[in-house]
Parts: structure tokens; C-alpha cells; sequence
């Protein structure tokens, strides 16, 4: 793991993204052992953030991580490797990053109730999944949309727009730093990210 990486894990703690690909050649097993959650469509299987295996700080896997983890960097750990951006300025970017995630998650879900949340994300997201799984799982963009969906769907959702706008102006913000920074970009809400 890179030495950035140690204390940040945003593409591994459900911050980032939703779910990872498994790639052929992957060995599932120390992931299983650990209860990850595996979803499977037509395409691919894919096991679910945020991860078990991320873990103080780093991954408890690491020799036998997926390839996908293997070969992903963020474009903040690309720009320090190519000398663009100082190492302690990373730093202070990512922990810009984790305080906001530190705020702003609890905030969307204490905006929803589970089982709202697990109905809402079986049609943003296409995918059925127990609320409790839904609660751990989707991501800072996930939750966002699902957020504005509960509260459109409540009486005059302009106003619950207008109560709850500092949380969603810091999640989008939240997003804005995950894009410009880390290249994490913003998919269309009909769509799982990863
Ligand atoms: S988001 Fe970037 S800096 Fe953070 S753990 Fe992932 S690759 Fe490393
Ligand atoms: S297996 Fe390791 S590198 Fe991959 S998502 Fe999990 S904690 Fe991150």
C-alpha cells in the first residue's frame, strides 16, 4: 500500500465507491472469510463496500487483494507519484476528505429511515439488498441521491430541500473534492459506481 494510502482508504471504506469488481484470477476467499457481501449480476460479481478487509488504516488482505485493487490509484496518489502535488499537501487534502465523510455520512442517513432507504435504493440502484447491508454500504454519491429522493418524496420537498441544505451543499462539496482531487467523477444516479 502506498505510503499515502496508510490512514486514508476512501476507494475502500464506501466513501468513494459502492462496490468493487472481481476480475478473473481473483481468489474471493480471504474476503469470504471476512463476510464480505458479494452482489452478482449478468456481468459481474461484485463485493461491496465499504470492505471488511479495510482495516486501521490499510488492508488486512493485502498480498491477496483483488486485481482491481491491485491496480487502481486515485488521481491524488498519480499527481504525488509524478511530482504535481507535494506529499503533505496530499495529506492535508485527504484529511479535508475525512473529516467531511465524518460529517456528512451520518448526516444523509439520519435524513432517511432504513427501510426507506433499502426501497429507495432497490430503484435508484436496481439492486434489492437488506436495509441494514443498504446502511453500511452505499456511498457518499449513493446516499446523496438517495437523500433527495426520501425528501422529494415527502410534503413540500421544497422546503425539506431548503431544511436540509447545508448537509447536501457539504456532500456535494464532499463529491466536488472526491472529482477534482481524487478523480473520483459523479455517474448518473441510475447507475452503480465502481
Ligand atoms: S483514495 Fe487514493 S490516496 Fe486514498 S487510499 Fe485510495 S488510492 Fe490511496
Ligand atoms: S481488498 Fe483491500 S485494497 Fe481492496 S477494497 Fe478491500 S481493503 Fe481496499
Amino acid at each position: 500500500m502506498a505510503e499515502m494510502c496508510l490512514g486514508c482508504g476512501l476507494c475502500c471504506d464506501g466513501t468513494a465507491f459502492d462496490s468493487t469488481a472481481l476480475e478473473a484470477g481473483d481468489d474471493p476467499g480471504p474476503l469470504q472469510q471476512l463476510h464480505a457481501v458479494f452482489v452478482a449480476d449478468k456481468d459481474s460479481t461484485r463485493f461491496e463496500q465499504p470492505c471488511p478487509a479495510f482495516s486501521s488504516g490499510c488492508c488486512s488482505v493485502y498480498a491477496s487483494r483483488p486485481l482491481a485493487c491491485r491496480s487502481y490509484s486515485c488521481a491524488l496518489l498519480l499527481a504525488v507519484d509524478e511530482g504535481e502535488v507535494e506529499l503533505d499537501d496530499a495529506r492535508s487534502i485527504i484529511a479535508t476528505a475525512i473529516a467531511s465523510r465524518d460529517r456528512v455520512r451520518p448526516a444523509l442517513l439520519a435524513l432517511v429511515p432504513s427501510p426507506t432507504l433499502a426501497a429507495l435504493d432497490a430503484i435508484v440502484f436496481g439492486i434489492a439488498r437488506p436495509a441494514v447491508r443498504v446502511l453500511a454500504t452505499q456511498s457518499i454519491q449513493g446516499l446523496l441521491a438517495s437523500a433527495r429522493a426520501h425528501l422529494g418524496s415527502l410534503d413540500d420537498p421544497a422546503a425539506q430541500l431548503v431544511e436540509h441544505a447545508s448537509v447536501l451543499a457539504e456532500a456535494d462539496a464532499l463529491l466536488e473534492l472526491l472529482a477534482t482531487r481524487f478523480g473520483i467523477g459523479r455517474w448518473p444516479d441510475s447507475q452503480v459506481s465502481a
